[in-house]
């Protein structure tokens, strides 16, 4: 079985892209098989991931437009152990050339369904908009992982974003659930980050997970080397972090108790 996350928050800059590379490296050290979309035209995903965005032949832009299959785009990546379905600038004219497509809320669903079944988990990376790319990562997920920094505008955010899941919920995807709420770049010491997160767990409940991603440079810095934190540094708070959120996920969908990752960071 495949559980299938689209990974979204219309806001830039809250650890989306961070937690697409690394959740991932995280499954597949648990010995998972995992695939990731990149779906933002920055191709910040596939940077990240150790494969130039640059020399990338196919990509995700020529799966939507039917131009390849998507098993003739994705690439195994030399580092981190997933499979990428990558993106570069040439999805920015996906946007509007969706528009006068025939299902083209559907393009991505569709192409994935071809392969879907080689995989235990497929991650969405989405840009930051509520565009139809998005719209394209929400029908074809199961669920919605939201990545978020426990500020105050982000709440606010976050209406915007639920109003947009219950109308993909009723007009494209009905099986579209909220997978959950990740606090990223969390600092405990301060107390508007403990009043936000106090809010979320009132308003979201067992939806806001357990595990928090710390502020570690270690995060920051390992894209540059195209490289999970797992890889660049794996004793790193932020690779132990997404270690964590691994398992508690492995919990949370499979309902079984996660593999033990001490010969992981030991
Ligand atoms: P998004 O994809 O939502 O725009 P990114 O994952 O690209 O966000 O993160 C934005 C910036 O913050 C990047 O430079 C990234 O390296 C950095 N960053 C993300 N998460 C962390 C973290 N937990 N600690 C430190 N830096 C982080
Ligand atoms: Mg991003």
């Amino acid at each position: 079985m495949t559980h299938i996350f689209a990974i979204t928050n219309q806001k830039g800059g809250v650890g989306k892209t961070t937690t697409a590379i690394n959740l991932p490296a995280s499954l597949v050290a648990m010995k998972r098989k995992v695939l990731v979309v990149d779906l933002d035209p920055q191709g910040n995903a596939t940077m990240g991931s150790g494969i130039n965005k640059n020399e990338v032949e196919r990509s995700v832009y020529d799966v939507i437009t039917h131009q390849c299959h998507c098993a003739e785009a994705v690439q195994h990546t030399p580092e981190a152990g997933y499979d990428l379905l990558p993106a570069n600038s040439d999805l920015t004219a996906a946007e509007v050339e969706l528009m006068s497509l025939k299902m083209k809320e559907h393009r991505l669903q569709y192409a994935l369904a071809e392969i879907k079944h080689e995989y235990d988990y497929i991650f969405i990376d989405c840009p930051p908009a509520l565009n139809m790319l998005t719209v394209n990562a929400l029908a074809a997920a199961e669920q919605v992982l939201i990545p978020m920094q426990c500020e105050y505008y982000a709440l606010e955010g976050l209406a915007a974003l639920m109003d947009t899941i219950g109308h993909i919920q009723k007009v494209v995807n009905p099986r579209l659930e909220i997978g959950g709420l990740l606090r990223t770049m969390y600092d405990p010491r301060n107390s508007l980050t403990n009043d936000v997160s106090d809010q979320l767990k009132a308003h979201f409940g067992d939806a806001v997970y357990s595990s928090v991603i710390p502020r570690n440079v270690r995060l920051a810095e390992a894209p540059s080397y195209g490289l999970p934190a797992l890889q660049y540094d794996k004793s790193s708070k932020g690779a132990m972090a997404y270690l964590a959120m691994a398992g508690e996920m492995v919990r949370r969908v499979e309902g079984i108790k996660a593999p033990d990752t001490a010969h992981i960071t030991g």
